[in-house]
């Protein structure tokens, strides 16, 4: 492979995404020329622990044989066919495999290319059902969604999404949606503290549902863990007092699992935790293993069943992409599946997570730390100016990128959400990695922020 032009400053021909093309400088990338386990290996040679999977797709590491080679193989035989028309055997395998580890009552699996269309799919769906099946209800054509929502970006997707700096300028190109506040609550949006709450914010749903459910086809949640945001996690119990108080006003419950899905909460899914079935569930990311684009929409048999009719009553779901059902992606994706049972992943993770919750400790030690949340192997590292009041950074100082770029000095990729440092871990993270990553990002928030 040629060595690429190391000095050259970016020329613009490849628009990078989330960045301000303007102010790139060839020393903010790191030239990725190798992965190898969880390391990246940039042109020089320097190995990075990449401690957010790789925008947190990658699930065992970058070199992992048995997904290689199950691509390797299927590309012998059939790299792509549609399916609009045609079927083959990995597609259909997949579907029924999803079926099976998803959690009980979810039967029917459409698949997508990305997260974005993953939930796009979602949301055309309840629509669609509430206008035709034989349960139609057709006032029932509004969403609610979280404050503090990421749902990907595509315009449905940002429509339900919620975060101010990516999405206002587009308000005028969105769709309505219903608003509930999020259990965010380092900085609760209704004025609560988590000693004197019993989960105020699922009240505020049920409030808004009991005056609203007859306009609402569904809400859409990401589960436990509000990723985008800044890797907020829920209190336990808020995501079952939300499928319950869907239940209630008959609101379909779609739960985007797209980035904490297959295992990075310490579940399979995170609805186990709480014993959740939802009538839809996004799937997407760490479906391949991270190894190729490929996402899922998995349905209740009452949602699929609301589209089942003669084809002249058009009830068809007209919806559908190129590669939907690739075969290269779905031998990616039978393979991580088998990885988990393999390996014993989930059960192998226990042991790691509890030294990372262990470790963490020394983080929250820090002056500038204001909160240290997580679940599984997620974690989100709140800093702030002043702890006793929460009062954050000023935005222009843009801290968790001085903190990125310390880190990444010394050999650990981590990139911020504003102020917060996240971790999104590979499943298979050892306890010397999970030592090493606090140790650095201890020194790297200590180097960030000593001159406050
Ligand atoms: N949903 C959630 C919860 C996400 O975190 C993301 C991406 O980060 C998406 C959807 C969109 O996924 P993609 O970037 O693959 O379109």
């Amino acid at each position: 492979m040629p060595t690429p032009p190391v000095e050259a400053t970016p020329d613009g021909s490849f628009w990078y995404p989330f960045t301000q093309m303007q102010e790139l400088k060839r020393s903010d990338l790191i030239y990725v020329r190798r992965g190898e386990g969880r390391y990246l290996i940039d042109e020089t040679g320097k190995r990075y622990f990449d401690a957010i999977s790789s925008m947190w797709v990658n699930l065992f590491g970058h070199s992992r044989t048995e997904i290689t080679d199950a691509i390797a193989r299927q590309l012998e035989v059939l790299p792509h066919t549609s399916t609009f028309g045609q079927t083959h055997a990995p597609a259909l395998e997949l579907a029924r495999k999803l079926t099976e580890v998803t959690p009980d009552g979810l039967n029917h699996v459409f698949f997508s290319d990305d997260g974005s269309t993953a939930v796009e799919s979602a949301l055309k769906m309840t629509f669609q059902y509430w206008q035709q099946s034989d349960d139609a209800r057709p006032g029932r054509t509004k969403f609610v969604a979280l404050e503090h929502a990421y749902h990907g970006d595509t315009l449905g997707a940002v429509s339900v999404g919620d975060i101010e700096h990516f999405h206002k300028l587009y308000r005028p190109l969105l769709f309505d949606v219903l608003r509930t506040p999020s259990p965010y609550c380092y900085r609760c949006s209704l004025g609560r503290t988590r000693q004197d709450c019993s989960l105020a914010c699922a009240d505020a749903l049920d409030e808004l549902l009991t005056r609203r459910a007859p306009e609402v086809a569904a809400l859409i949640i990401e589960p436990c863990v509000q990723a985008a945001a800044g890797m907020i996690v829920h209190p336990t119990g808020f995501l079952r007092r939300v499928r319950d108080i869907c239940d209630r006003h008959d609101v379909f419950l779609i739960a985007d699992e797209v980035a904490v899905g297959f295992g990075r909460t310490g579940c399979m899914f995170a609805c186990e935790s709480e014993s959740v079935t939802p009538d839809i569930m996004c799937l997407g990311k760490g479906l391949t293993g991270g190894y190729l684009p490929m996402a899922a929409t998995v349905v209740t048999e009452r949602v699929y069943r609301g589209f089942l009719a003669p084809y002249e009553q058009h009830k068809t779901l007209f919806h559908g992409h190129s590669y939907t059902g690739n075969p290269l992606a779905a031998a990616a994706a039978l393979a991580s599946l088998d990885v988990f049972e393999r390996d014993d992943v989930l059960n192998r993770m226990q042991a790691p997570r509890a030294h990372l919750a262990e470790r963490l400790g020394a983080l929250r030690e820090l002056e500038h730390v204001g909160e240290v949340r997580q679940c599984g192997f997620i974690v989100g590292i709140e800093l702030v100016r002043d702890r006793s009041t929460h009062r954050p950074f000023d935005r222009a100082g843009r801290k968790g990128m001085r903190v990125a770029e310390a880190a990444r000095e010394m050999g650990i990729i981590l990139r911020p959400l504003g102020d917060v440092i996240y971790y999104f871990l590979p499943l298979t993270t050892t306890e010397e990695e999970i030592d090493r990553l606090v140790d650095v990002t201890v020194r790297a928030i200590r180097s960030a922020t000593e001159s406050e």
